[in-house]
């Protein structure tokens, strides 16, 4: 059996972002109207520094408006109730992300839900949780969904074309990762399984996916023999081991030389799905500024 193809993630994400960058140039020049991202990031979290900023430099190369709210770690809870509260009115803020971890004395969902659900580029809050759950099968995706499922799905369309009457297994059932994409495997008519820490033999219950999401944040855990022959393997894990010289590298949840062997199409990690996050918000933002467009839903 030949190896499997690798789907590169970076190379989507790349030609994701730049169609948004066309569909941004496209609103501003019919109807006047350029998508804003308010990025919100409270405390000094190294990390978190590293991808807020990340997110509004991409924001800005796409031809957006990037608006930056950094606070400080002692910012309270009705503080930052307050600055959602102006950017929900704010016309020229289409998207409204708060960067997660925040500071233990906040209330993480009391803010989330506190976000205007139609600029919920992040789509957590439950309204959109919701929608996603209430979604009838090839229904237009015409609302936030979770970036990180979206692009699992988007990367799975693009090497699969129609998912229509598939396994597919999704190990992992966290609400930012494993449920939605399950949600959206549905959708597109999969027959979807969700594996979680309590399944009962899970090498073989893996076994009969053709299409096999792993999101369970545990290194090189799910092994080559569990894997169906010629299976598309999503594996959106992303963890940090021990290397050689004292030195750390990047690992996914699948053990990616023993699938590479098995598989039919496989995520690199890195490369993989990681991409697709950012490049899905960006998708978000563009979205929910058409709809204030008052333009109909595109997929673009
Ligand atoms: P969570 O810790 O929230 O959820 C992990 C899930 O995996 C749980 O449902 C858990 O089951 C399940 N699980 C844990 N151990 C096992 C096991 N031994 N067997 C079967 N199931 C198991 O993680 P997230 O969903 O937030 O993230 C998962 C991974 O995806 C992480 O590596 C994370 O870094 C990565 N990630 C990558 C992103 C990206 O590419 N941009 C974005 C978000 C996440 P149970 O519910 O029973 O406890």
């Amino acid at each position: 059996m030949s190896e499997a193809r690798l789907i590169d993630g970076r190379a989507f994400a790349s030609a994701l972002r730049m169609r948004v960058g066309k569909g941004v140039g496209d609103l501003v020049a019919s109807k006047g109207v350029k998508p804003g991202l308010a990025t919100v990031l409270v405390g000094g979290d190294p990390a978190s520094e590293v991808y807020v900023r990340s997110k509004g430099k991409a924001a800005a190369e796409l031809g957006m408006a990037s608006f930056d709210h950094r606070l400080p770690d002692e910012t309270t809870e009705a503080e930052l109730l307050q600055l959602i509260a102006g950017l929900n009115a704010d016309a020229d803020v289409h998207g409204i992300l708060v960067q997660l971890p925040l500071p233990g004395h906040i209330q993480t969902q009391k803010v989330l839900r506190a976000i205007d659900p139609d600029k919920d580029v992040d789509g957590f809050h439950p309204i959109n949780v919701g929608r996603l759950g209430m979604i009838a099968a090839g229904a237009p995706l015409d609302f936030p969904v979770a970036c990180t499922p979206l692009g699992c799905s988007m990367l799975l369309t693009d090497v699969l074309g129609s998912l229509s009457g598939m396994n597919a297994v999704v190990v992992g059932r966290s609400t930012l990762v494993g449920r939605p994409v399950a949600q959206l495997l549905l959708r597109a008519d999969c027959t979807v399984t969700i594996a979680h820490s309590r399944t009962r033999d899970l090498p073989s219950v893996c076994r009969t996916a053709d299409i096999l999401a792993v999101a369970i944040g545990r290194p090189e855990f799910v092994r080559g023999d569990w894997i169906k022959p010629g299976a598309a393997v999503i594996d959106v894990g992303i963890n940090r081991i021990p290397a050689a010289a004292g030195k750390t590298r990047l690992v996914g949840d699948v053990v990616f030389e023993e699938a590479r062997q098995v598989a039919g199409h496989l995520t690199p990690v890195p490369g993989g799905v990681g991409p697709m996050t950012v490049a899905c918000l960006m998708y978000n933002t563009l979205q929910q500024a058409r709809r204030e467009a008052g333009l109909p839903f595109a997929e673009i």
